[in-house]
């Protein structure tokens, strides 16, 4: 039952690796290290009769060692870590001599079973170490994190047992209330573990796709949609406390120059660089947005028409500045707009500071524009 439930959540396993994004690490390894516990049972069963042949009985072992190895290691690759082979091979070559010693020189069950659950508790309790340290602060996390120190508890009472209550309660292979319990709680617990990582493979997946249809690949800043989202909490926000929030709308200067002097690449590095510069400037509570090509929109919560030309005029100075790594300086036209009235929509403020940016353009660009205010009706505006 066990083979078989290993054997089903390796398929999902390595069906999960073929459609998730590559940075979503270690959704291999785990498919492969169940694959290798399902040889480990066939293993197992082969052992058979009352003296253990030594043969399947190493290589049971070794196989089963291997496969709980891998999960350990995707589990590093799932948060990024660099996988510790070290310890995987360590641990492998300790328990191989171990096992081979007290099966064939001095033969000893018991003894054998406890290093063999000893050293597969140290996987699992470096696993969960691994989670409480490495893992979002998400419920995924803890129910992943829970089911693997349950698997490191279940393993290490099974060491435990093997040595204070002798060889025969832990045979796997014998009839008994211990091996009935311990049987039916790992096949339970390779399913609820295989379940507990793939729900924080899919948790981190929903983010990736979070962020990929928020944000601007090049630049890694908002994007249009993004941006909407952001400015609709913000407007929301100011209903509520009756605040200014201002608009800044960017166009670079000549861009299609640079692309036709430096090359399309180097044209992007320009962008990165100009989205960094912008970041620097704002506030944490600021937002910026690359809205295609290279025009940038930054809003403003809170922030009146006197600080938001401010930033406007940093951001300017900033791009200005000599640059130490090549990459060409370039200006921007600005045109900033600022919102009083939270009748007023993003389409309406962005048309606004929009006018102003194109007014700063035909008046011979690198230069800031201010936005008239929003022509409402007058019990819609502020105070
Ligand atoms: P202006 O001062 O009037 O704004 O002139 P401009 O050349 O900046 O404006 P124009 O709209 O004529 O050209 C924008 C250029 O931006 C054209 C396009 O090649 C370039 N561009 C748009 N998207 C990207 C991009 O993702 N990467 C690079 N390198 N260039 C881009
Ligand atoms: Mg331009
Ligand atoms: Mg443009």
């Amino acid at each position: 039952m066990s083979t078989v439930m290993c054997g089903a959540m390796s398929i999902v396993l390595f069906s999960a690796w073929r459609s998730f994004p590559a940075e979503i690490g270690g959704l291999r390894e785990w498919g492969m290290g169940l694959l290798l516990m399902v040889a480990g049972t066939v293993l197992l069963a082969l052992r058979g009769g009352t003296v253990p042949r030594p043969l399947p009985v190493l290589s049971m072992n070794a196989v089963l060692l291997w496969g709980i190895g891998l999960s350990l290691i995707g589990t590093e690759k799932f948060y990024g870590l660099r996988p510790s082979w070290r310890l995987f091979h360590g641990i492998w070559l300790v328990g191989m001599a171990a096992i081979a010693w007290w099966l064939l020189v001095w033969p000893d069950f018991p003894v054998r079973v406890a290093v063999f659950s000893t050293l597969v508790s140290v996987i699992y309790w470096r696993q969960v170490w691994l989670i409480a340290r490495h893992g979002e602060r998400q419920f995924p996390t803890l129910l992943f994190g829970m089911l693997m120190l349950a698997q490191a508890l279940v393993v290490a009472t099974r060491g435990v047992l093997a040595l204070f209550a002798g060889g025969t309660s832990v045979d796997l292979l014998r009839p008994g209330t211990f091996q009935n319990v311990y049987l039916a709680i790992s096949s339970f617990m390779v399913l609820m573990l295989v379940v507990g990582f793939l729900t924080v493979a899919t948790r981190r997946l929903q983010t990736i796709l979070e962020l990929r249809s928020t944000r601007d690949p090049l630049t890694q800043v908002l994007n249009r949609r993004g941006f909407a989202d952001v400015y609709a909490r913000e407007r929301a926000l100011m209903q509520r406390e009756r605040r200014a929030i201002s608009l800044i709308s960017i166009d670079l200067d000549h861009f299609k120059s640079i692309n036709d002097r430096y090359g399309h690449a180097t044209g992007d590095r320009v962008l990165v660089h100009v989205a960094e510069v912008i970041g620097k400037v704002l506030r944490a509570s600021d937002h910026v947005a690359r809205f295609g090509g290279e025009e940038f929109v930054v809003l403003l919560p809170d922030t009146g028409m006197e600080r938001a030309c401010s930033v406007a005029e940093r951001i300017q100075d900033v791009l200005r500045e000599p640059r130490q790594d090549g990459l060409p300086a370039c200006t921007a036209s600005i045109g900033v707009a600022c919102q009083l009235s939270a009748e007023e929509d993003l389409d309406g403020i962005l048309l606004r500071a929009d006018g102003a940016l194109y007014r700063a353009k035909a008046l011979g660009r690198d230069r800031i524009e201010v936005a008239e205010p929003a022509s409402l009706p007058p019990r819609a505006a502020l105070g």
